[in-house]
């Protein structure tokens, strides 16, 4: 499936290939990413260029992790890029991030994620959040809200609770349909996600705590006592003094980060 020739390029639907054509934006984008040589730049689905260009111009080497064959083809015979990039040709869903480490540099990750594939990738980077300075991602509008929502709110969820565990989260800015060739049929939005360096809360082991997540918003219209029963009895909810009857989207990570390191240490 695909639709509109860009460049000479037509776009690949199944690849969420919604290339960026508006300057201003691309400007801001690449002005909060701050690239530099004192990082790793790593982006992931260069496309076309359109924040690869300006990055590189600001640096001395860029690493970029593109599936579609036919548009690493095009990076590697760019005439300015093809001398400044490290291309991995493949799905940045099973790359090893940590392949790229360079000795006391931390990586500095961004890019226009493909839509269909964001949730997963983010889950997937956040296993490598160590070595990771910054991260900067174009998403759907609806995901930024969900990434930077507060407890007792409706976008408050599993991805809330993961990502901010992991990171400090700050919406950075919107950008309507237009600013894309072609168009997507939703409203994007640019994040940052800065990863801890010393958690707020740490957890034990964070296989739990991502079990313990996802049991609890198994159903998010029920109460904790009932999603979790199975892991939790009412006497440890005191104990931990947590309300049992409360919804998952009312509890905060630190709550969270609290029932898991309680359910590894019995
Ligand atoms: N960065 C370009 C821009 O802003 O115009 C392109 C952004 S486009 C939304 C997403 C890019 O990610 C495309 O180049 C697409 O081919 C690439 N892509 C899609 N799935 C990918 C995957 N699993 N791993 C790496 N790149 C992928």
């Amino acid at each position: 499936m695909s639709s509109k020739v860009h460049l000479g390029h037509t776009a690949r639907k199944r690849f969420g290939q919604n290339f960026l054509t508006d300057m201003n934006i691309i400007d801001s984008i690449v002005g909060a990413i701050s690239p530099d040589n004192d990082h790793t730049m790593v982006e992931i689905g260069p496309g076309l260029g359109a924040l690869t260009e300006p990055v590189a111009e600001d640096v001395e080497k860029l690493t970029v992790v593109e599936l579609d064959k036919d548009l690493v083809e095009r990076l590697k015979t760019h005439p300015f890029l093809k001398d400044k990039l490290e291309i991995h040709q493949g799905d940045a869903m099973q790359f090893d991030f940590s392949t790229l480490k360079e000795d006391g540099k931390k990586l500095k990750v961004f890019g226009n994620l493909p839509y269909n594939i964001s949730t997963p990738l983010m889950f997937h980077l956040f296993e490598f959040a160590e070595m990771i300075e910054t991260m900067h991602f174009m998403l759907q509008k609806e995901v930024v809200l969900r990434l930077s929502a507060s407890p007792g709110t409706k976008a408050y969820g599993r991805l809330t609770v993961m990502a901010q565990y992991y990171c400090q989260v700050v919406p950075v800015l919107e950008v309507p349909p237009e600013c894309f060739a072609p168009p997507p049929k939703v409203d994007s939005a640019v994040v940052r996600l800065l990863p801890y360096e010393v958690k707020p809360y740490p957890c034990d082991d964070i296989n739990v705590l991502s079990k313990l997540v996802t049991q609890a918003f198994g159903m998010r219209r029920k109460t904790l006592r009932n999603n979790l029963k199975s892991v939790l009895s009412d006497d440890e909810f005191a104990q931990l003094d947590i309300d049992a009857t409360l919804r998952p989207e009312q509890i905060s990570v630190e709550q969270f980060v609290k029932m898991a390191n309680h359910i590894c240490r019995k």
